[in-house]
């Protein structure tokens, strides 16, 4: 039996990029899953049938992590349709860009509560259905640990503010058997950051490694945190960022 045998995930924008590959890999890895959109219902539903091919129960459910009523609903779904509640993979995420004086307050509000406000609620919402323990994986930035180039002061204020969600989260649901942990991917291949896009070059020669990482090298480590290798981790922070951060 494979080792999330039996387990239900929820990932946040898992319709493409590194929250699709952490999809696939929970899915391969034992788990039932659910996945969040909110404009890919087509990739969604494509990731959903691979998962069920798999032999996995899935879901597709359209929550737009803007709307912390939707994202509550979409916990709630998933815990009513599959009975029980065990992962949850906050992983939706926005990068807005630009210098500090031209962003605006509309900015502000969209990135905090899309990239801190969600997974705070969706955490909130799935911490009810965790009875024999649990895991909260939240995919931070590796911007959180160096702001390598100017443009970044909204998105690594929201992916630093993950920081205390985490340790709090870590400190709190401890005693009963729920660990939190932080992943930082650096520069990873996606529609948000293709590696031939303007900026690529500059990101590439920022890592240790001098290349751009897959979504699956960051599905790994969440992997890992979420099967039973995990379960002495809680309240840390894991880079998978190439050396971005070194
Ligand atoms: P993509 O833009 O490639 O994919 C984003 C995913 O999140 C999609 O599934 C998208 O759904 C979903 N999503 C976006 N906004 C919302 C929303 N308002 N409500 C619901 N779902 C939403 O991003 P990546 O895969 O590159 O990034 C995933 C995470 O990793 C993000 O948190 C990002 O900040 C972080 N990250 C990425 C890095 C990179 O280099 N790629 C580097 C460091 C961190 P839909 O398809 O419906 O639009």
């Amino acid at each position: 039996t494979a080792m999330l045998d039996g387990k239900v995930a929820i990932v946040t924008g898992g319709s493409r990029g590194i929250g699709e590959a952490v999809a696939l890999r929970l899915a391969e890895d034992g788990a039932d899953v659910a996945l969040t959109y909110r404009d890919s219902a087509d990739r969604a539903a494509a990731v959903a049938g691979r998962i069920r091919a798999m032999g996995r129960r899935a879901w597709a459910v359209r929550a737009d992590s803007a709307d912390p009523t939707a994202v509550c609903e979409a916990v709630d779904r998933v815990a009513a349709e599959s009975g029980r509640l065990d992962i949850v993979v906050n992983n939706a995420g926005i990068g807005v860009l630009g210098a500090v004086e031209d962003l605006s307050l509309e900015d502000i509000d969209r990135v905090l509560h899309i990239n801190v406000r969600a997974p705070f609620i969706a955490s909130q919402a799935a911490v009810r259905y965790m009875v024999g323990g649990g895991r909260i994986i939240n995919i931070g930035s590796c911007m959180a640990e160096r702001v390598a180039f100017p443009g970044g002061s909204l998105y690594a204020t929201s992916k630093t503010a993950l920081t205390g969600l985490t340790r709090s989260l870590a400190r709190e649901l401890g005693p009963r058997g729920i660990t939190a942990n932080l992943v930082h991917p650096g520069p990873t291949e996606t529609d948000m950051n293709p590696s031939g896009g303007p900026g690529a070059d500059m990101q590439r020669d920022l890592t240790a490694l001098g290349h751009y990482g897959k979504p699956s090298d960051v599905a790994a480590t969440v992997a890992h945190l979420a099967g039973d290798a995990g379960r002495y981790v809680t309240g840390a922070t894991i880079a998978v960022d190439g050396g971005f951060a070194a």
